[in-house]
């Protein structure tokens, strides 16, 4: 599951004087200062908001370095401690490999390799305090739309996809398919799961896009994504085999 890990801690409800709210209290809350320990940065990088435009069109975070958590797609709510489909897009750094590791980090000297250009979220964390970081943190999101709207034809490609594969359409087809175990919704389901996986590969073959920019702008495949829809993938012998998690 993907989302920011920044915030660790734990919930407590407070009186104030406009009623009852609950607040994040950090684990850290003994420290009053960055101690530079890199936690933050090994728990997953950050999601991006319109204030990091600026970063990303000035090619100090690439595109190809992002990926996408897109509308609809289940993910970490650090504020709410759950899992919630996405309101938006939610455009975040990639890790290191198949770690949560933010893929700016530099473990070797636990240093930010983009320190001077690092991301809203990251200068406004303080692990010791989550104030700043929970008032910003489901505000102005950054949406592939506000990257990419301008460059002729990719949006229109970006909708295309939306439109054939969006995460309301998956997760009705699984819900008939849990209410009635009918195979027509889940036959439906498996085949936008494989257009999807044509429509990757016709990309590459047919642009000669670089493979690395797919996740930012058609967010993760749903081959891994579907599996948290209850749906398996197996592969075997070049094959996906998709079927209900028994
Ligand atoms: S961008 Fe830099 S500061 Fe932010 S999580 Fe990544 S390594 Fe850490």
């Amino acid at each position: 599951m993907a989302g920011s890990l920044f915030l660790t801690g734990f919930r407590v409800q407070c009186e104030t004087a406009g009623g009852l709210m609950t607040k994040i209290i950090s684990e850290n809350s003994g420290i009053d200062k960055c101690r530079r320990c890199g936690t933050c940065c090994k728990k997953g990088g950050p999601s991006l908001h319109l204030e990091d435009r600026e970063l990303v069109e000035g090619g100090m975070i690439p595109l190809k370095h992002l990926f996408t958590i897109r509308k609809g797609e289940p993910a970490n709510d650090n504020i709410r401690r759950s899992i919630q489909p996405a309101a938006t897009d939610i455009i975040k750094i990639k890790g290191q490999g198949n770690t949560l590791s933010c893929r700016f980090f530099n473990p070797k000297d636990n240093i930010c390799k983009i320190y001077e250009h690092r991301a809203l979220e990251c200068r406004v964390l303080k692990c010791w305090d989550t104030e700043e970081i929970e008032r910003i943190y489901s505000k102005n999101r950054l949406v592939r739309k506000d990257l990419i709207y301008k460059v002729a034809g990719l949006w229109d490609l970006v909708e295309e996809h939306q439109q054939r594969c969006s995460y309301d359409i998956i997760q009705n087809l699984v819900s008939l398919y849990n209410r009635d175990k009918k195979t027509d919704s889940m036959k439906m389901l498996i085949d936008i799961i494989n257009y999807e996986m044509h429509f990757r590969r016709l990309i590459i073959d047919r642009s000669g896009m670089d493979p690395e920019m797919l996740d930012f702008l058609f967010g993760r495949p749903l081959t891994d994504t579907i599996r948290m829809f209850g749906v398996e993938n197996n592969f075997h012998r070049n094959l996906h085999l998709f079927r209900p998690v028994p």
